[in-house]
């Protein structure tokens, strides 16, 4: 099914600022939540479509992509990689408590209670999100990369398997709730008088409680170890981009839910190439006489040297343009090129010998700057570069 349009979805123009986003897609939230219209499929797309166009809208980085390459450059990429395609419930519910309050709220009880009672509740605490950097070089940007990372954090203790407790006979059934991890509660909201379910309070939520910890864990159901995560980075990020993979992070506590692993990309700087967006730039330095009377020069390029001719008569800004020898889109269409910016080398000191040479050409009629029609200057030169 085509997805409809993020600002059709919300009903909102495309300049609109953060707060009219967040109005619109509260009101959408609260007249499709699933607790209003229950059993009824069609709220619930409905519901799911505003919270994926909110997600996407209110992160201005997502928004922009969005802006330019349309459903393409947000939905999922590679694997494990967030884009805003396939929340779950859970996603949603978490993301309500994030716009509108902890807990507390009208939609925290929600929540915690799994959502819409439908026996997804969440068990124990959900583990932190944990954040790391990887740097790459531009050739692993050019062709994306696999990494293995010993990643220091929470894991689950594998004593008690995430339960916290000693042992199975110290693991009761909890006497609120009789083991489903939640209560009924009739509450008083800005939607009229509800029933909801919200998380048991004497066990948290898991169901259970616990009359004896286990040792190792102390009854968190965590420990402090290491785990090697492969990461997979698609070709053409960029410094500062970031990417999730989802249930990395942290491990959560009594059995709850993993939190997020957080990646930013950092880029390593190159010793011959620089990135501008997709292009990648070289600055060629060519003797005098080389420009004046033509030569080829081999270049370095992102996939190894290649060999270029140089025209006689080449000028000192000169940019050539080797197609298609940038590095690809993240949006995995298109590909930049790489720009040869040349500059003419002038010596900084010369021998007695050069000296003289240097003389005799001085007053050559050749040598006599005549700038035509063909040594435009420099902010022509701008424009022939970012065509
Ligand atoms: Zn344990
Ligand atoms: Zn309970």
């Amino acid at each position: 099914m085509a997805k409809r349009d993020y600002y059709d979805v919300l009903g909102v123009p495309k300049n609109a600022d953060q707060d009219t986003i967040k109005k619109a897609y509260r009101k959408l939230a609260i007249k499709y939540h699933p607790d209003k219209n229950p059993g009824d499929q069609e709220a619930e797309e409905k519901f799911k479509e505003a919270a994926e166009a909110y997600e996407v809208l209110s992160n201005e980085e997502k928004r922009d992509r969005y802006n330019r390459y349309g459903h393409a450059g947000v939905d999922g990429q590679s694997g494990g990689f967030g884009g805003s395609g396939g929340m779950s419930m859970e996603d949603i519910f978490r993301q309500f408590s994030n716009i509108f309050g902890d807990g507390d709220g009208p939609f925290g009880s929600f929540y915690d209670a799994g959502g819409t009672g439908a026996g997804t509740r969440t068990r124990g605490q959900r583990g932190t999100n944990l954040r790391i950097k990887v740097a790459l070089t531009l050739e692993e940007i050019a062709t994306g990369v696999t990494r293995k990372i010993k990643v220091k954090k929470q894991i689950t203790c594998d004593v008690c398997n995430g339960t916290g407790a000693k042992d199975s006979s110290s693991i009761n059934t909890c006497p609120t709730c009789r083991g489903a991890g939640y209560v009924r509660q009739v509450r008083n909201t800005f939607l009229g008088q509800m029933q909801t379910t919200v998380t048991c309070p004497t066990c948290g939520g898991s169901g259970t409680t616990v009359t004896a910890n286990c040792p190792k864990c102390k009854g968190d159901g965590v420990v402090y170890g290491e785990e090697t995560i492969e990461i997979e980075i698609p070709a053409g990020v960029e410094e500062g981009m970031q990417l999730s993979m989802r249930g990395k992070g942290n491990a959560g506590l009594k059995g709850g839910p993993p939190g997020d692993l957080l990646i930013t990309i950092e880029e390593k700087p190159h010793d011959l190439l620089q990135r501008d967006g997709m292009n990648l730039v070289h600055e060629l330095y060519l003797n005098f006489a080389d420009a004046a009377l033509g030569t080829s020069v081999e270049v370095p390029t992102i996939e190894g040297k290649v060999k270029i001719k140089v025209p006689p008569g080449t000028q000192s800004g000169k940019i050539f343009r080797l197609r298609d020898k940038g590095l690809p889109s993240v949006q995995a269409y298109g590909r930049g090129d790489q720009l040869i910016h040349v500059n003419v080398w002038t010596p900084k000191k010369v021998t007695e010998e050069e000296r003289i040479l240097l003389e005799k050409l001085r007053d050559m009629p050749n040598f006599q700057p005549q700038p035509g029609k063909t040594e435009r200057g420099f902010f022509d030169k701008m424009k022939d570069y970012f065509k």
